[in-house]
């Protein structure tokens, strides 16, 4: 008889944008870094609420960091490449950000690496539109562009062959910047309607 080997769980990695001296965004005393914190707290205890057949970690958890340090894009990327290759494999991960722009542009972005990507993207987007959609919202914003190729210049897409980057609202409109202030357990029911679009095609 074949020995018995359960199958281990898939592991989703959120990873909060920027952080420690790194602000990322900013937009008068709003930084990009500490909004997308305070969406990823109610976001993490949501899905563990929801007890789901994957485990979700965020990445400064997984390795050990305090939240409000400062790791940079490289150093996070090498940190949690070597943590794929040699502990466990990150089945998807996501980094959550806020753009910024002209003051009139307004709207979730999903931001993707490799052409596989592309579908996930799209089901990310759908899935957290729709969430708001049905909540009363849209999220959906006015640019022409919501999901956008982003080949080389974003070093955390290039952890796990399944990365997104999702830029949830411009922190530099007045609409958007309200909203996430206000609702930021909004933004995290959305971001993890997307997460769930995903895990489930994988
Ligand atoms: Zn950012």
């Amino acid at each position: 008889m074949p020995p018995l080997i359960l199958p281990s769980k898939k592991l989703l990695v959120l990873d909060p944008c920027h952080g420690g001296k790194q602000p990322g965004a900013v937009a008068g005393n709003y930084k990009e870094s500490a909004i997308c914190r305070a969406i990823l707290s109610p976001l993490v205890d949501s899905i563990l609420r929801d007890r789901k057949e994957f485990d979700v970690q965020t990445s400064f958890g997984l390795l050990n960091k305090p939240i409000n340090s400062t790791w940079l894009p490289n150093a996070r990327r090498a940190d949690l490449s070597n943590y794929t290759l040699n502990v466990q494999p990150i089945d998807f991960l996501l980094s959550i950000h806020l753009n910024a722009g002209d003051p009139s542009a307004k709207g979730m972005m999903v931001c993707y690496r490799t052409e596989a990507n592309l579908q996930s993207a799209d089901y990310f987007y759908s899935a957290a539109i729709a969430y708001a959609e049905s909540a009363g919202f849209d999220l959906a914003g006015n640019r022409d562009e919501k999901l956008q190729a982003r080949p080389s210049d974003l070093a955390i897409l290039k952890v796990a062959p399944n990365s997104l980057l999702v830029e949830a609202a411009f922190l530099t409109n007045a609409g958007d910047r309200q909203l996430l202030l206000l609702r930021p357990d909004l933004y995290a029911d959305a971001i993890k309607a997307g997460i769930y679009a995903v895990m489930n095609s994988l």
